[in-house]
């Protein structure tokens, strides 16, 4: 990327549905190294901005520029190739497949050892690859999963599925890492360690986006916050700030 440029930058975006505005030409700038929290009421716009950013939606207008190069609309396979990851709300883990493998097949076969690195192949052919095999276990071992490797998912506590889900969103090694509403449904030793796995992340090198309604969370994890109301930013900056301004009080208090 160019010299100072934020890992994220978000430029006049808006995205409309027919007759819904769900963005109106909202600009941010997350630097590289940032936890930047979202938040905001339901329906602010937050999942929507997510979805621009990785490449489901193609916007209405503005830019999305990932590190200096623009990457509006691009697909979301080349976004994840530039280096782009996320989470979803509701879980979407492979529950036919083990914990491992869920992790598995999110690596960049690229990586595998033997010649079929340059092919695509089922993931009983990349299971059988040793280097993609160490480093889905090294990747487990990093996120307290190695435990589970040969579980599937549907069988353990939703605070390990969502644990899961982070590591195989970092098996692309992105460089900005997406987290929708990573603390719903966990409890308060797993949103603690939630926590942890989130700071260590940012201090693996990945900038990290998470939209979040504990706010618990927001005030201890993020270094930064924007929050949302009506498909437009209404406050922005350090979360102590944004917790006692007015605009914010009066946006929640009117949900
Ligand atoms: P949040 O994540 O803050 O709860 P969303 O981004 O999910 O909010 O939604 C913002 C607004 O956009 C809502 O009014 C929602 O109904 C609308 N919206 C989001 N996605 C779509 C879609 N695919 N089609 C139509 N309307 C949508």
């Amino acid at each position: 990327g160019e010299p100072d440029a934020p890992m994220l930058a978000v430029r006049d975006l808006s995205m409309h549905f027919r007759g819904v505005k769900a963005l109106t030409e909202v600009s941010l700038e997350v630097p590289a190294g940032q936890i930047r929290g979202i938040v905001g009421p339901n329906g602010s716009g937050k999942t929507t901005l997510f979805n621009v950013v990785s490449g489901l939606y193609r916007p209405t207008a503005g830019r999305v520029v990932l590190d200096g190069r623009d990457v509006t609309a691009a697909r979301p396979f080349a976004l994840a190739h530039a280096g782009i990851a996320r989470t979803f709300q509701n879980l979407r883990l492979f529950s036919a497949l083990s914990v491992r493998d869920n992790v598995l097949v999110a690596l960049d076969p690229t990586r595998a050892s033997g010649t079929w690195r340059y092919l695509v192949l089922p993931v009983g052919v990349w299971r059988r690859d040793r280097a993609l095999r160490r480093e889905a276990d090294a990747l487990l071992d990093r996120f307290g999963l190695a435990a589970f490797a040969d579980n599937l998912p549907t069988a353990l506590p939703y605070g390990i599925q969502r644990r899961v889900e982070i590591a195989r969103a970092m098996a692309a090694r992105p460089r900005l890492l997406l987290l929708d509403e990573p603390a719903a449904g966990l409890n308060g030793d797993e949103v603690r360690q939630l926590c942890d796995i989130v700071r260590s992340i940012r201090d693996f090198g990945v900038t990290v986006v998470v939209i979040e309604h504990n706010m618990g969370m927001v005030m201890s994890l993020c270094d930064h916050v924007t929050v949302f109301a009506h498909g437009a930013i209404i406050a922005d900056g350090p979360p102590a700030e944004v917790a006692i301004s007015p605009e914010v009080i009066e946006a929640y208090l009117g949900e």
